[in-house]
């Protein structure tokens, strides 16, 4: 059995969505099976309970790093930070603006999410060009926090996110590749 295949199975790709050209790797059906959701789930819980690996704070990255996220600390016993995109959150924030294919955006995180010298996992559903997961650890390292690893369901190795992640020292956890 294969967790990697299996996940894979239950991933979505649609064709020119959002834009033609672009191959969306839809996650909403793993999600949507509970035993999925579960073996997903598990993935992460069972690599972050070990001591060494453990975080103080899960972060997660609008909008579907909220729902891994969450769920996942919620099984390490841990806190759960969201970051947030521009404009949502409603107390004092740190906010970091990064460049898009088309154009920039911004994210967010209230100032008293973690505390300095916090060890903090940060999650999302997908490492593309990398610059979501890049701006969420700036934003954790601007309060004194340590990202100690970054995870992801979905790497897509040849936009080179997470090689670039790496070359910026994050550690990354994925599932699951596509061309
Ligand atoms: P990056 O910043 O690495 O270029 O893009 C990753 C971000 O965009 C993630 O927050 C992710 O949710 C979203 N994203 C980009 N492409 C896809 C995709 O094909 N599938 C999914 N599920 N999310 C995507």
């Amino acid at each position: 059995f294969s967790v990697s295949d299996y996940l894979r199975d239950h991933i979505r790709t649609v064709p020119d969505w959002p834009a033609p050209g672009v191959q969306f790797r839809d996650i909403t059906p793993l999600l949507q099976n509970p035993r999925v959701f579960r073996v997903l789930i598990d993935a992460f819980v069972h690599r972050y309970m070990a001591p060494e690996l453990r975080p103080d704070v899960v972060a997660g990255l609008d909008a579907r790093g909220f729902i891994l996220g969450s769920v996942v600390a919620y099984e390490l016993n841990v806190g759960f930070v969201p970051i947030r995109k521009k404009g949502k959150l409603p107390f004092d924030t740190v906010a970091e603006t990064y460049e898009l294919e088309y154009g920039s955006a911004t994210v967010e995180l209230h100032t008293d999410a973690v505390q300095a010298g916090q060890r903090v996992l940060l999650i999302d559903d997908l490492i593309a060009t990398g610059g979501t997961m890049m701006a969420g650890k700036k934003l954790l390292e601007k309060l004194g926090a340590t990202v100690t690893e970054g995870a992801a369901i979905v790497d897509l190795p040849e936009l080179g996110g997470s090689a670039r992640l790496r070359e910026g020292g994050l550690k990354l956890f994925t599932l699951v590749e596509f061309d």
